[in-house]
Order: structure tokens, then sequence, then C-alpha cells
């Protein structure tokens, strides 16, 4: 029997905007530990530890969604989450779409028995964590990102810490 694994749903960047995203990065001055670069993402449902065979039928049916358009976010504000301790970046402006494809993920994860988050979604880039206030918090040139995929991950641990392997990316239909 294979074991769980550990699954998140999510948008990846691509490498353009992941270079955008390290630059805000290194702007920032008490960031405590960075996100790695090809760890950046946006995280749509967090869906902890799933079966094999569960994992086969969210490979399935997550294929419903591609029937969304195509949506664009806009990165352009930098906040630090106290709760969390985590430095962020996230939009002034959530678009129905990606808040609709995060609630029918969520869904589809508590129909196969998963305890996901039933906070107000709200999207996000996660810098960096166990960090503390910083004072280069705010608005900052907005970075566009195009969603035209989303995927399944996997979040494996290392010697080096936490890595992420995409399973499965699916096309949102185009514009
Ligand atoms: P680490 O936990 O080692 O610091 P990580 O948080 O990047 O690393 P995971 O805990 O596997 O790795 O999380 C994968 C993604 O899911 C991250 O974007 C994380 O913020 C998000 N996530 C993790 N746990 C939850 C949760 N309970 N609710 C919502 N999102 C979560
Ligand atoms: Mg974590």
């Amino acid at each position: 029997m294979t074991a769980s694994q550990r699954l998140f749903f999510a948008l990846w960047p691509e490498q353009r905007i992941r270079q955008q995203l390290i630059n805000v990065q290194s702007s920032l001055t008490a960031p405590g530990r960075f996100v790695l670069p090809e760890n950046l993402h946006v995280t749509l449902s967090f869906l902890g530890n799933v079966s094999s065979d569960s994992r086969l039928l969210l490979l399935e049916q997550a294929t419903a969604l591609t029937e969304h358009t195509a949506f664009t976010l806009i990165f352009e504000d930098i906040q630090f989450w106290p709760t969390s301790g985590v430095v962020c970046l996230t939009t002034r402006v959530i678009p129905e779409t990606i808040v609709l494809i995060a609630e029918k993920l969520n869904r589809l994860a508590r129909e196969l028995g998963l305890n996901v988050d039933t906070r107000p979604y709200q999207p996000h880039v996660t810098l960096a964590r166990d960090s503390s206030k910083i004072e280069a918090l705010g608005l900052i040139q907005p970075i566009t990102w195009s969603a035209t995929h989303f995927c399944l991950v996997e979040s494996c641990v290392n010697s080096e810490g936490v890595i992420y392997q995409i399973i499965q990316e699916w096309p949102f239909d185009k514009c």
C-alpha cells in the first residue's frame, strides 16, 4: 500500500513572475526565513495527508475546474501576518474566480473526508516565515500574475527543508 502524501492545490509562477517575487524578497529588511525561490506559490487549497485512493479521486475530479477561465491576480501589498509570523504578498482586489475555485477544491476535499481551511480565502504568496514586523510593509510596484494553470503539489521534507513537487498541472480555459 502506498503511504499517504501531504498535498495542496496551488498556482505556480512562471519564471518571470518568480524573478519578480525574488526581487520583492530581497527588498525585505527583517525577513526571518525566506521561502526558497523554487517554492514560491499561491496555495488554493491545503489538503494535508491524503491516501493514494483519495489522491486518484482528486486527480479525476479536479479536471472539472478547467472549465474556469484564466484570470489575473495583481500582487501589490506586502503584509505581515502576526498570527502565523509570515510576510506575504497579497492582492488588494480578489477576483471572484479564484474564490470560487478555492471553494470548489475545498468542497472536493471535504467530500473525501479531508479537513480543509474554513477561513475566507485570501490569495497570497508567502515570502518569508518566522518573521517579525518589518518596516518596509505596504504597496509595491504591482506584479501581474496571469493564472493560466493550477497544480496538485506534494510537500516533501528533505535535509534542506520542505520541497514541493508538482504531481499534475491543469490549464484553465483561455480568455
Ligand atoms: P513548513 O511547514 O516546513 O514551514 P510549508 O508551510 O511551506 O513549510 P506545508 O506545511 O507542507 O509547507 O504547506 C504547503 C502549503 O500549504 C503552504 O503554502 C502553506 O502555507 C499551506 N498550508 C499549510 N498548512 C495549512 C493549513 N492548515 N491551512 C491552510 N494552508 C496551509
Ligand atoms: Mg507549513
